[in-house]
């Protein structure tokens, strides 16, 4: 069985750590890799490799940089068929939520290409008589990215990028659950060319993870997970003086008003729900319906979830994957427990769904709960799995207000035709991204991503220009010349 190596400096290595997981096929169960679970003692030789590649890459003047993004993009693009192959192995999504996967995250090598007008500071002339002012953006040093199984080759590439662009040197620790678009990812930096140091990949759990965050040459933690392990790397890399951004869990709130254009949005909703599982940081979890569109959004919601072919995502025909661990569909099948104990109304039961010829996956079906409410467990906690909650609000006031009693605010969802509805929502609604008719408000490589209150901890949002922030000082240079 191939066991997996950390990249550090240029080389491919063995871990120091002595424990391996097996990496599975959600689908079939079969074991495709071992990952190690590294040491402090891996991640110290990876920030050193970094550290020694900082000077060297920092000097490099941005438009170099960017001819590296230039070619790295090129030989993604050449591999986006074998990198979403990879993807829908380890993870289970289907290829082609794959494809749209690893073609987010190629988006911001894209955009982080452009650095050179990124990277550009600002001036004014005569701030007093005879004295001028400008500001410079200058790279700290090394960065560490950790990130979640549900994206494995778009989150990464949500730091990776714009590190590199701004001239700082990267580490990255991808989840241990799905460690195999990164480690291709990896193999295919190095055949781009990229100076020895100036990324590198160290496998593992949360030893690698407690590492970076104490690790004193470290300058910045980014983070993407569960927000109780957000809420604990933000504290901790904080406490040792670091910058850091933790993304956090969610539980999205898709409002429906009864003037909402019918079918295109149910068809949103419903993708929003179960696409990718229900294992999207974006993904609709709580429905709830304004007025007199509940009994519409609830026969819609059913069609749409009957027809959803559950199945491995490798194969044609197939719209839903399996959930990604045994584990993990033993969870969301005890959310369902749950919302049957709280008196919501089980209208469609993905518990103990089965898929012929493949009786090791972790399958559970689409499930539609009718009558929640707002206290239950399942319209409070992240389920992360293909489950819809059905909830009644009288208007738009009590709608917006159902969805900030919510301790997350990742994002939020509006379908109507009323452009008043529409602003109201979008002003009021505690959510950092929100969506207008669109079920999944995902903002692209130019924009910044991150939610509100439990969902994000930090100030500066992962990709877009809060990325060139998070990875730059500025200084400011005061002229006089006598
Ligand atoms: P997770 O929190 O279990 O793991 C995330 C990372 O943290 C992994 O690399 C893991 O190795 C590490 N980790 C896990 N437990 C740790 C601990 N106790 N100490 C230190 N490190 C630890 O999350 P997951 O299950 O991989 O991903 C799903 C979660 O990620 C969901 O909550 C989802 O909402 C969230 N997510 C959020 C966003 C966002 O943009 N806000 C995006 C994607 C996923």
């Amino acid at each position: 069985m191939r066991v997996l190596e950390n990249f550090i400096g240029g080389a491919w290595s063995r871990s120091s750590g002595t424990t391996l997981l097996d990496v599975k096929n959600p689908a079939t169960g079969e074991c495709l890799a071992k990952v190690p679970l590294s040491t402090a003692a891996d991640v110290d030789a990876a920030v050193k490799a970094a550290q020694a590649a900082f000077p060297g890459w920092s000097a490099t003047p941005p438009v170099q940089r960017a001819r590296h993004l230039f070619r790295l993009r090129e030989v993604f693009d050449a591999h986006r068929d074998e990198i979403a192959a990879i993807c829908t192995a380890e993870h289970g999504k289907t290829l082609a939520e794959a494809r749209n996967d690893f073609g987010r995250g190629i988006e911001n090598v894209e955009h982080a290409a452009g650095i050179p007008a990124l990277l550009m500071g600002q001036g004014l002339e005569d701030v007093a008589s005879g004295i001028d002012c400008h500001t410079v953006r200058q790279p700290l040093g090394v960065f560490a990215a950790v990130t979640p199984f549900n994206f494995p080759p778009m989150v990464p590439l949500w730091f990776l990028p714009y590190a590199v662009a701004t001239g700082n040197t990267f580490v990255l620790k991808p989840s241990e659950q799905v460690p195999l678009s990164q480690q291709r990812i990896f193999e295919l930096i190095d055949q781009a060319g990229l100076p020895p140091g100036v990324v590198n990949l160290v496998h593992g759990g949360r030893e690698v993870v407690n590492a970076f965050c104490a690790h004193e040459d470290i300058a910045g933690v980014s983070f993407v997970g569960s927000s109780a392990v957000a809420r604990h790397v933000y504290r901790s890399a904080a406490e040792a003086g670091k910058r850091v951004q933790a993304l956090g869990g969610a539980k999205n709130f898709l409002v429906v008003m009864p003037d909402a254009e019918p079918s295109r949005s149910i068809a949103a909703i419903a993708e929003s729900i179960y696409g990718c599982s229900g294992q999207r940081c974006l993904a609709g979890s709580v429905v709830v319906g304004v007025g007199e569109a509940y009994e519409a959004v609830r026969e819609g919601l059913l069609e749409r979830a009957r027809a959803v072919v559950l199945g491995d995502g490798a194969r044609p025909g197939v719209t839903m994957g399996p959930v990604i661990s045994a584990a993990h569909r033993d969870r969301v099948v005890s959310y369902i427990d749950r919302g049957v104990a709280e008196g919501a109304r089980l209208l469609l039961d993905g518990r103990g769904a089965k898929v012929e010829g493949y009786p090791h996956g972790n399958w559970v079906g689409p499930t539609v709960f009718d009558d929640v409410k707002p206290g239950m467990v399942i319209a409070t906690e992240e389920i992360f799995g293909p489950v819809a909650c059905l909830m009644r609000a009288r208007d738009l006031d009590e709608a917006i207000a159902l969805a900030n009693r919510s301790e997350y605010g990742n994002a939020a969802s509006i379908f109507t035709s009323s452009g008043r509805a529409a602003r109201e929502f979008q002003r009021r609604v505690g959510a950092g991204m929100v969506g207008v008719n669109i079920g999944v408000a995902a903002p692209m490589a130019f924009f910044p991503f991150g939610g509100q209150k439990g969902s994000f901890f930090g100030d500066l949002k992962a990709h877009g220009p809060t990325a060139i922030d998070f990875y730059t000082e500025r200084k400011i240079v005061i002229t006089r010349w006598f």
